[in-house]
């Protein structure tokens, strides 16, 4: 029997309420798949601090870093705003990613056929929706360096430093072309090559991994334009392939055209390693502990670490097929009511998919 083991980073506000679906969902595959999961829940975020005045703790770090996959859901409250930024739960963030070199960040953008109301872009437009965004997650200018404060002049002045070198643009590019195979080997790489000699490089380089694949069709497009395109022509796209800094921004518009920021998963990985898989959204702390929130997206991440993160192909499967079920019966959480649907709590969302497994 293969074993797994999985950890589970439930963090702060609506996380363990959309944890606890996942953990249920993940027994009953492995009892159906029979396949072996253990899943070590640790502290992260919020929580992490509370106990270790540390929001990613090392016993977390090297838990996850002996793991096959983590699983995490989401961290963050007003109330560590004020801490120093260190602190924060959302620097745990960038701690986990930094310990585990998850310089590829995955989101998959599709539209659920049940859902086509839910969008606020016609539905003509969003219709044809498969897309995926991949997006290099630990470099660029949120980690270039120098970055900082000037305080001691006349007028104060900040600064940051976007930098890559040609072997970061590679392992992503490869990253995209694997993933763009599997696909309709189309790439759209995005950058700001007319303003900047970063981007200049970005798109030399892609250009260059990319030739050396005869069957793969890439196009260039600067980033203002891409954002546009996306609001006009989503349709366009297959795989998105850009930097840091305009990945979180297109992927956030991207994830829009579904309707819910809860339901939209994603995966980080490196080349070896376990990935982390998390849903796109933050801990809503605005309907935390109400058993409102939707746990969607959470369990499309599950299903994203089965697929990718344990080759667990037909158990993968089976969490999208539950959860197009579901949504096709009329069932939704709060976020995605439409006046004309069955509303169900988080709960009962919950067992109407590990019913339909
Ligand atoms: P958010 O994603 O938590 O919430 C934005 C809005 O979407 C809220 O109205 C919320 O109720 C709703 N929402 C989010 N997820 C939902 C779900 N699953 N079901 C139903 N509704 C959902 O973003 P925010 O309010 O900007 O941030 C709240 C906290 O989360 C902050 O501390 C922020 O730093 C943190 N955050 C964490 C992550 C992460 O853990 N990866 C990502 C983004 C924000």
């Amino acid at each position: 029997m293969k074993k797994y083991k999985v950890v589970l980073l439930s963090g702060d506000g609506i996380g363990p309420e959309i944890s606890e679906i996942s953990s249920e969902i993940l027994k009953k595959l492995s009892h159906k798949y029979s396949f072996d999961i253990e899943i070590k829940e640790e502290y992260f975020g919020g929580i992490a601090y509370e106990k270790y005045k540390d929001p990613a703790p090392k016993a977390t770090l090297d838990q996850c870093k002996s793991s096959d996959a983590v699983l995490l859901a989401c961290v963050g409250d007003l109330k560590y705003d004020s801490l120093p930024r260190e602190l924060r739960p959302e620097s745990g963030l960038l701690k986990l990613r930094s310990a585990l070199n998850l310089f590829a960040n995955i989101r998959p953008v599709k539209i659920r056929k049940s859902l086509l109301d839910a969008s606020s872009l016609k539905k003509e437009i969003i219709e044809d929706v498969d897309l995926v965004v991949v997006r290099e997650l630990i470099s660029g200018i949120y980690f270039g360096q120098p970055r900082g404060q000037i305080t001691n002049t006349k007028v104060k002045k900040a600064f940051n430093t976007m930098v890559y070198d040609t072997k970061e643009i590679e392992r992503i590019t490869e990253v995209a072309i694997k993933i763009a195979n599997q696909r309709s080997k189309k790439i759209c790489s995005v950058d700001k090559s007319n303003v900047l000699e970063v981007s200049q490089l970005w798109r030399d380089t892609v250009l260059d991994v990319a030739s050396k694949n005869k069957d793969l069709s890439l196009s260039n497009m600067y980033v203002d334009n891409a954002a546009m395109q996306l609001v006009k022509d989503p349709s366009q796209f297959d795989v998105i392939l850009t930097s840091n800094l305009f990945g979180d921004i297109l992927s956030d518009l991207a994830a829009m055209i579904t309707g819910s920021i809860g339901m939209l998963p994603s995966a980080s990985l490196s080349n070896s390693g376990p990935g982390v898989f998390e849903p796109v959204h933050g801990s809503a702390p605005d309907i935390a502990g109400k058993n409102l929130a939707n746990p969607i997206a959470m369990a499309l991440s599950t299903s994203m670490m089965l697929k990718i993160g344990l080759n667990e192909e037909k158990a993968a499967d089976d969490i999208e097929i539950a959860i197009d079920n579901v949504l096709s019966k009329g069932y939704r959480t709060s976020d995605l009511d439409n006046g004309d649907c069955n509303v169900l709590s988080c709960s009962e969302i919950g067992e109407k998919i590990i019913q339909e497994i």
